[in-house]
């Protein structure tokens, strides 16, 4: 449950990743520098972070809570599988309705022996232009728990691919798109391919902001400027995706504070209106996990 103000729809409170990347910059788990970052965060009018770390990807459920308590932010968890390259082997082993039921399990118990209950299904993905027969796997058991459950999906899509085939995925097996968030779409940076999207009455998520080596946010602020034009900003939802030490402020980084200080100016110049950046950061993302 979300609470009134602005929410973070895309983030990693703690991850780790560092192994099958090999490189330590990809385990974040550092408590004092992101109470601190988060601390801000509520400063500037943010009450919710959804946390879409799941199976395989090193989620630290009491780790989270405590910076969720500490800094006063409302922390939402997920439950999924990410993506083939980032599986646990059960994955590989287990059927389509076992995977489902240790995603039911999360929803409707507890994570990992806690009683904090997963409220979201995700980030759940394909490969860059390639959709393997595990990941059909995984999302085949995710339309088994969100039919279970009705709990909402957030996709991962690697560098904005693959994000029509996972729409008319969900379409095909009756799942009702408002229920489904496509994620990391600005990093496609085509305007007609998001909007095809939106027409299909998915969310997409430009959850990838400020990472500038990968796509200019001044792209990002025109695409949004068009989904305005076209009245679709209802269904749009932002993030960061930050994932490294590197990225937070301690270490050099933008920082969470980034996309309140920095890309919200940055639409304001580019013509958004207040109203659509209300619903970007407050709204939409209530009436998303309302369902
Ligand atoms: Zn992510």
């Amino acid at each position: 449950m979300l609470k009134p103000g602005i929410t973070y729809m895309h983030e990693h409170t703690t991850i780790d990743l560092s192994e099958v990347k090999n490189n330590e910059d990809c385990q974040l788990d550092v408590f004092s520098e992101t109470v601190r970052e988060y601390k801000k965060l509520y400063e500037k009018g943010v009450r919710n972070i959804v946390d879409v770390t799941n199976f395989g990807m090193g989620r630290n459920i009491p780790f989270v809570q405590k910076v969720a308590e500490e800094s006063g932010i409302n922390i939402i968890h997920a439950t999924g599988f990410y993506q083939e390259t980032f599986y646990p082997i059960q994955v590989f082993r287990e059927s389509r309705e076992e995977l489902a039921e240790r995603m039911i399990n999360d929803i409707t118990v507890g994570i990992k022996g806690t009683d904090v209950k997963a409220e979201i299904i995700g980030e759940i993905g394909t490969s860059h232009n390639k959709w393997t027969e595990t990941e059909r796997k995984v999302f085949e058991a995710v339309v088994i728990a969100h039919k279970e459950t009705n709990k909402p999906i957030t996709t991962h899509t690697t560098l904005g691919t693959l994000g029509h085939e996972q729409v008319a995925f969900f379409k095909e097996n009756g799942v009702d798109l408002s229920r489904v968030i496509i994620g990391h779409v600005d990093l496609a940076g085509d305007a007609d391919y998001i909007i095809h999207m939106l027409k299909e009455g998915a969310y997409v998520e430009f959850d990838t902001i400020g990472k500038e080596n990968y796509m200019p946010d001044q792209v990002r602020a025109d695409i949004l400027k068009k989904i305005q034009e076209l009245g679709l900003i209802d269904q749009v939802l932002v993030s960061m995706d930050i994932t490294r030490k590197s990225h937070l402020e301690y270490q050099g980084g933008l920082g969470y504070a980034y996309l309140l200080d920095t890309f919200i100016p940055l639409l304001e110049r580019s013509g958004i209106t207040d109203e659509s950046i209300d619903k970007v950061l407050v709204k939409n993302p209530i009436t998303f996990m309302k369902g």
